[in-house]
């Protein structure tokens, strides 16, 4: 990356907490690298990002974001070679993303120079923070919130981006079982779907817990208007394997278009494995299943990289998709993490140093 002409003030932390964790163990989420970074926009114009010991933040309680959810977040992660070099996979995918996201919920776009320089920054003093190692990564969160005081129902005139990062571990290790959506959506036409807009979790949080009641993990959404077609899992995109060709929807207004999703499209060209992108009918999913001809589903991810689909729930029935021989998403995580930890050529230029 190079952004060393944006100023920004830093100060460090007196004692670093790294002592404090214990990076074998790692709890997703729970512990924070030493230093965030924050920027706030102010009359019109982003100011100065500042670096600053990871800590609680004070905010009026008439903040909009409390309010009406004006906000959108990212989800990256940092990985070190063996060499001890620090990288970052397709980072540009992020912050085009994010901008993106902030567009539609009538936030500013975020300057790219102040992005870069930040994140540059922050990985350069929390470089301890990104372990070696098969699985060990540091889980960047950027984001954004809307800081105008003030209940009033309209967009806010101030804003504040901030990134901090967790120590993560193999997110899920194990295979999941899921439901296809039949009552609940997650997106509808013309809304926020494609956003990493804050609200869409928020949303799903409570039929999520109806599926987990039920010894469900989670749920792939369906269209809203037919629930007839499956579109992604709400944290990550997903495939499905017929045979040996790959099926995923293709993004629209409903679908985020994921970093992980796309790198998997490409290398499934890469390798000859046949990729249809069009839509996912349940009818068809069900029928494969039914007749033993569908061999995998897996979800795409940053957090999760990919995760297997050990079954699944439809109409109140059940489908088993029993382990096979050297699955598709086994293969295209190895061939992910390959990449993303420097371990082999990377034809398509993904991988980024950090600094
Ligand atoms: C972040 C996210 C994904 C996965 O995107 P990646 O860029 O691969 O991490 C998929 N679906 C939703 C709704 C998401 O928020």
């Amino acid at each position: 990356m190079n952004s060393t002409d944006i100023q920004l003030d830093i100060e460090k932390v007196e004692t670093s907490r790294i002592d404090q964790v214990d990076f074998s163990n790692l709890q997703f989420g729970k512990q924070y690298a030493d230093h965030m970074m924050y920027c706030d926009y102010i009359d019109g114009e982003w100011q100065t990002p500042k670096i600053v010991p990871y800590g609680p933040m004070e905010f009026e309680p008439s903040a909009k974001v409390f309010h009406y959810g004006q906000a959108v977040f990212e989800g990256m992660k940092a990985f070190k070679d063996d060499d001890g070099q620090i990288w970052l996979f397709r980072p540009e995918q992020n912050f085009e993303r994010i901008n993106k996201s902030s567009k539609r919920m009538a936030i500013p776009e975020f300057p790219k120079e102040h992005f870069f320089a930040s994140l540059q920054a922050l990985l350069k003093l929390d470089q301890d923070w990104v372990k070696k190692g098969q699985g060990n990564s540091l889980y960047i969160r950027p984001f954004v919130i809307a800081t105008e005081n003030g209940v009033s129902a309209s967009e806010s005139d101030r804003y504040r981006f901030m990134i901090i990062g967790c120590p993560a571990q193999a997110y899920y290790n194990k295979p999941i079982k899921v439901i296809f959506a039949q009552d609940y959506s997650r997106a509808a036409d013309g809304g926020v779907g494609f956003a990493k807009a804050a609200g869409n979790y928020g949303a799903q949080f409570y039929p999520t817990k109806l599926a987990k009641e039920k010894g469900l993990d989670q749920i792939i959404w369906t269209d809203a208007s037919s629930h007839e077609y499956l579109e992604e899992a709400g944290t990550m995109n997903i495939f499905f394997r017929i045979g040996d060709k790959l099926l995923t929807a293709p993004t629209n207004d409903r679908i985020l278009d994921g970093v992980t999703r796309k790198s998997i499209i490409q290398l499934a060209k890469d390798n000859d494995v046949e990729v249809i992108v069009d839509k996912v009918s349940v009818k068809y999913i069900v029928e494969a299943a039914r007749k033993g001809e569908l061999k995998e589903i897996f979800g795409a991810g940053t957090a999760a990289t990919v995760v297997r689909v050990e079954g699944f729930e439809y109409d109140g029935e059940y489908f088993d998709l029993p382990a096979i021989d050297k699955p598709y998403g086994t293969f295209f995580k190895s061939s992910l993490q390959d990449i993303q930890y420097n371990r082999v050529e990377d034809p398509h230029g993904w991988t980024v140093k950090a600094f």
